[in-house]
């Protein structure tokens, strides 16, 4: 298939974008490397620079008679919870309002698939455990709530418009595939932060809340593979069919405390990792759990690199190489 990929510079959509060239995708990217690298871009994809919908609508044309792309595969966010809470008009406007306008473009253009990057975050703080995609969507930040009302405008657009739609919901993706991992300016997440620790760039980590509703105090996410979560979107862009907006969850189905990783971290890196008690996150929900059985029956996904410590461990040479790759450019 031709394939538009936005953001894939970022962390999930390179990783995405370099599997659908292994499989034998035409890929084109554009990404405003707001927070993707362009060293992320893997080789053998198109690359655009600039402004998402600006490019999107411009490359994907009128034509609805003829469109040029089989499908968009929408990853360029903002998608820290934290950041949403303090500026949310960030959020708003890159996410609501950018997205609405690649609607239109994919609309105009008569481009028939979309698989978008939703969130475990559109359902807030759960009644139960695992969540599953029948369970309420109550957001207890602006970055689930914005991801939420983009997936209303999709359940709308694929009945009017007959368009394949599919939203995963992630939760929390983590590891490293072919040089692609998690490389922010700005890092806000649990494992590459432990894991700067352990190559001496941080002190220490702070553990956000010691005073959750679980067994040790800290907060329980599940962890997911970002190579599990690439061939899920090859899954969904094959199964998507018109008219229809379907919703999976994506996780491994096990949950993980902070302190759990902490300790998976010290266990791969055999480091010891220095850690303070710090108050709640705004925004954090206590345990974001998956149910994925939906995506397992009916995309027949497998996750296959569940076992937190071998993720951490891809996170871990990914990071080291990154160390050593920067430190021979230095030189
Ligand atoms: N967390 C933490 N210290 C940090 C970063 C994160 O205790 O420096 C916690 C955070 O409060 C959450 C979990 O680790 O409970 C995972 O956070 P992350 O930002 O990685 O992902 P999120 O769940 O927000 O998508």
């Amino acid at each position: 298939m031709k394939l538009l990929v936005t953001g894939g510079a970022g962390y999930v959509g390179s990783v995405c974008a370099t599997v659908l060239l292994e499989r034998g995708h035409d890929v084109v990217i554009i990404d405003d490397l707001s927070t993707g690298n362009a060293d992320g871009v893997p080789e053998g994809a198109q690359f655009l620079e600039g402004d998402v919908a600006t490019l999107a609508t411009e490359v994907l044309g009128t034509d609805s008679a003829a469109p040029r792309f089989d499908g968009v595969l929408h990853f360029a966010a903002q998608s820290l919870v934290g950041e949403s809470v303090e500026a949310p008009d960030k959020y708003w406007q890159g996410n609501v309002v950018t997205t609405l306008t690649l609607l239109e473009a994919i609309r105009r253009s008569g481009t028939p698939r979309l698989v978008f990057s939703s969130t475990a975050a559109t359902y807030g703080e759960p009644d139960h455990s695992p969540i599953t995609e029948a369970d309420p969507t109550r957001p207890t930040n602006p970055y689930g709530a914005t991801k939420l009302a983009i997936d209303h405008a999709i359940s709308s657009y694929a009945v009017a418009y007959d368009l394949a739609a599919m939203s995963l919901r992630y939760f929390n993706v983590a590891g490293a595939y072919k040089g692609a991992g998690e490389n922010r300016v700005v890092e806000t997440h649990l494992i590459p932060l432990v894991l700067q620790v352990a190559l001496g760039q941080r002190e220490k980590i702070s553990i956000f809340g010691t005073d959750w509703p679980t067994s040790d105090g800290t907060a329980i996410r599940d962890y997911i593979h970002v190579l599990d979560l690439a061939e899920a979107h090859l899954l969904a862009l094959e199964a998507a069919q018109p008219g229809r907006h379907e919703i999976y969850n994506l996780g491994s189905g096990a949950g993980f405390s902070v302190r759990e990783v902490i300790s998976a971290c010290e266990r791969v890196t055999g480091l010891p990792i220095a850690a303070e008690n710090a108050p709640r996150r705004a925004g954090d929900p206590a345990i974001l759990v998956a149910s994925s059985d939906r995506a397992i029956a009916e995309l027949g996904w497998q996750p296959k690199h569940t076992d937190l410590d071998a993720i951490v461990a891809d996170a871990w040479a990914f990071l080291q190489d990154l160390g050593d790759r920067s430190h021979a450019a230095r030189r």
